[in-house]
């Protein structure tokens, strides 16, 4: 549950009331939290009259083209409109991301624009860019604090079956359909909460989980089964995905989702990292299953950062050199490290 008083929530409630332009924007590269995140305060805006703008700094992935509302959502790389409505906007929610930098491109657009900000996030250690942060590491998401947000803001009866769709599939996808130490009873109360609006979580599942390309099975059996590497003396595996295979495999751009935490079924291994070769750069996208805190070992070695069980980053090295740097970072990391690895 989120930890704010009284006067905040009415803070906020009153900056809502007197805003006719009101933005909300999403991290880079947006996943299912941040966009149904987005999509949940959009909906009460609108059930309050408003008429709010969606932002996201890039593309949404098909899979989650599913989520009601995804249609309108203005996305920076396609419509330069976003640069515009940042600056002309009255209030900006900030949802799912610790940092202005999350928003890449249209960084300094949310950093310059006289918008009161408002940040509801789960993100360790949030950067202090926002009017009021709503931030809260122990919940499971942005949606679930989206959620607790409309209940202590007394919205609970704008509550539609559109918005109970977002934020269910928000909760589920960020917590790997319910499975990760985040989603705690909490988290299972507001499913259930969600679920008295008769969501289709059947449907949700599907959609999410159960839409993939005969390609991408294809992928991932191969990076299984050839590329998948574990590191000598670590419970470490680590699987590195190259431009020419994702031709070979018509790779399409959310093809790798889950693959990083394939892995992490081992008996032995605790921490698995996925990288993958794009033009002009390596993303990495790590997971833990232990005490080996991922978003530290991120923040040092992969200018990133996430949280402690699911982190990612960047690099700008050659393909070739990423074993070597991979297991020197870990090795650096273990001896500074008191953790166990
Ligand atoms: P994924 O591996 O799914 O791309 O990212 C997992 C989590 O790591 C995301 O939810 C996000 O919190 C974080 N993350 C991914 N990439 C970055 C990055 O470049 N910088 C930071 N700070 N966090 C990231
Ligand atoms: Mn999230």
């Amino acid at each position: 549950m989120i930890n704010i008083n009284d006067q905040t929530i009415e803070q906020v409630k009153s900056l809502i009331n007197k805003a006719e332009k009101i933005s909300i924007i999403g991290h880079h590269n947006p996943d299912g939290d941040a966009i149904s995140g987005s999509l949940g305060i959009a909906g009460i805006l609108k059930q309050l009259g408003k008429q709010p703008h969606v932002i996201m700094p890039s593309k949404i992935p098909n899979f989650l083209k599913f989520i009601p509302g995804t249609d309108n959502i203005i996305i920076h790389n396609e419509d330069k409109k976003a640069q515009q409505l940042l600056a002309e906007a009255e209030l900006i929610f900030c949802i799912d991301f610790n940092s202005a930098s999350r928003v890449k491109a249209l960084e300094k657009d949310l950093e310059t624009a006289p918008a009161k900000k408002i940040l509801l996030d789960h993100h360790p250690d949030p950067k202090n860019f926002a009017d009021f942060s709503i931030s809260e590491t122990t919940s499971s998401s942005a949606s679930e604090i989206v959620f607790d947000f409309i209940k202590m803001a007394g919205y609970t009866k704008h509550l539609t079956k559109d918005i109970a769709t977002a934020l269910y599939t928000g909760i589920m996808t960020d917590t790997l359909h319910f499975s990760i130490e985040t989603a705690g009873k909490q988290t299972f109360k507001a499913i259930s909460e969600l679920l008295d609006f008769n969501i289709d979580k059947d449907y949700i599942y599907n959609k999410v989980y159960n839409t993939y390309s005969w390609n991408r099975l294809k992928l991932v059996g191969y990076l299984q089964n050839k590329k998948m590497k574990r590191i000598k003396n670590h419970p470490v595996a680590y699987t590195i995905l190259t431009e020419t295979e994702k031709e070979q495999f018509n790779y399409q751009r959310d093809d790798h989702e889950g693959v990083v935490n394939i892995p992490l079924s081992a008996e032995n291994i605790e921490v698995s990292v996925l990288f993958i070769e794009s033009e002009d750069e390596i993303r990495v996208s790590m997971r833990s299953k232990g005490a080996f805190n991922v978003n530290k070992f991120a923040r040092r070695f992969f200018n990133g950062g996430g949280h402690d069980r699911a982190a990612g980053g960047r690099l700008q090295i050659e393909i070739e050199e990423i074993p070597t740097y991979f297991k020197k970072a870990l090795d650096s990391f273990s001896k500074s490290s008191t953790q166990q690895i």
